[in-house]
């Protein structure tokens, strides 16, 4: 059967002050009325599937309507509510056990580490480790949990040991996301933040290996894909670039290709999960001649297609198309000792997914 996914925030406020955090200008927005919150949710579901709401902030458990929410998607229908949130109850308007009684299906809590340092740290909120700890141990067994890992260079030599950590206490799922070089993230915190991926290689396989052991569900976001090699499996779906890009970022990326300015961000892209799709979409660097689309390991000249010319009218939605369709390729880390690194470019996606980085044998 069909899911529809319906996500919906419901604060702007937040009682952790996350240093990766890139929602820090919305904090001084108000939150939407209890109206508008009811008519999103009743517009968005839909009778004929399966029904998840994701209720999301800022911390949802600072709305004080939180628990009506939850009781009118209920009512709504609503198979599954999920709640993401931080774990932290201190100043919320709702206790633990009321959560609990809420019908509240499915919870993700926000941990960054095991270790409490550098998870208060990362927060920027003393304490906000005991109250993440306090909520496992409470929520635990009763109820589905989740944990979202930001992985930055604060946390990134612990993963195997924050999800060892976090399987130890009876976590069944992790979702990831990489810490993305943009407003307060990059222009306060970089130098704790930013991380050097490729150096970090085995960290992310020994994390993989703990995972496949124990048989834990993981969602990978914002990651470059040559991390996943020897894991092809964990790759996000390629149409997830598409939806990284929604909202204020799209309208960023419009308008840069409108203004013809590239982002304020282009220059920090060497270990952006977009390097690729921003390279060719605002240098609109394209091979001039059709290729053979092979890289050279397996016979070809390692060329792009000609894919301006494929594209009508250069609108942001229209170069996705080509890029899914043609341009999204990958190379892997053993690409680098390859005389062809240079000027090669790599295998298609869809390709690396079903045969692997293994096929690319460098020369
Ligand atoms: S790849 Fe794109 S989104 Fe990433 S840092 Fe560069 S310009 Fe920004
Ligand atoms: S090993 Fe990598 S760089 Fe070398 S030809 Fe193959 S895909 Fe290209």
């Amino acid at each position: 059967m069909m899911e529809n996914i319906v996500n919906i925030r419901i604060t702007n406020k937040c009682n952790n002050d996350c240093m990766f955090c890139l929602e820090q200008s919305l904090r001084v927005k108000p939150d939407l009325s209890m109206e508008n919150l009811k008519n999103n949710i009743k517009k968005k579901f839909k009778k004929t599937v399966k029904n998840e709401l994701i209720i999301t902030g800022g911390n949802p458990i600072l709305n004080k309507n939180v628990l009506k929410i939850i009781d009118f998607s209920r009512e709504m229908g609503y198979n599954k509510i999920r709640i993401i949130f931080n774990g932290n109850f201190k100043k919320a308007l709702i206790s633990r056990e009321e959560l609990l009684d809420s019908g509240i299906t499915d919870i993700t809590f926000l941990g960054h580490s095991c270790r409490q340092d550098i998870h208060d740290k990362l927060c920027g909120e003393s304490g906000s480790f005991s109250e993440l700890i306090k909520s496992i141990k409470f929520f635990s067994q009763k109820i589905d949990l989740r944990i979202c890992v930001n992985v930055n260079g604060l946390n990134i030599k612990q993963l195997p040991n924050i999800v060892d950590g976090f399987i130890k206490r009876n976590i069944k799922a992790f979702d990831f996301l990489n810490y993305f070089p943009v407003e307060r993230a990059y222009d306060k915190f970089d130098e704790y933040l930013f991380y050097n991926i490729e150096d970090n290689f085995d960290y992310f396989q020994r994390t993989f290996e703990i995972l496949q052991k124990n048989s834990i569900k993981s969602w990978w976001n914002r990651f470059p894909e040559y991390i996943f090699e020897n894991y092809e499996f964990l790759m996000p779906r390629k149409e997830n670039i598409r939806n990284e890009i929604t909202g204020d970022e799209y309208k960023m990326f419009e308008s840069c290709l409108k203004n013809k300015t590239k982002p304020v961000c282009f220059g920090r892209c060497r270990f952006c999960f977009l390097k690729n799709f921003c390279t060719q979409l605002f240098t609109k660097k394209f091979a001039r001649k059709q290729f053979d689309n092979k890289p050279v390991c397996q016979g070809g000249k390692g060329k792009f297609d000609t894919t301006q010319n494929h594209i009508k009218e250069f609108t942001l939605d229209n170069f996705f198309d080509v890029y899914l369709k043609n341009n999204y390729r990958l190379k892997g880390i053993r690409c680098k000792f390859c005389r062809y690194d240079k000027f090669c470019s790599g295998i298609f996606i869809d390709d690396v997914r079903d045969k692997g980085f293994k096929q690319m044998i460098p020369m």
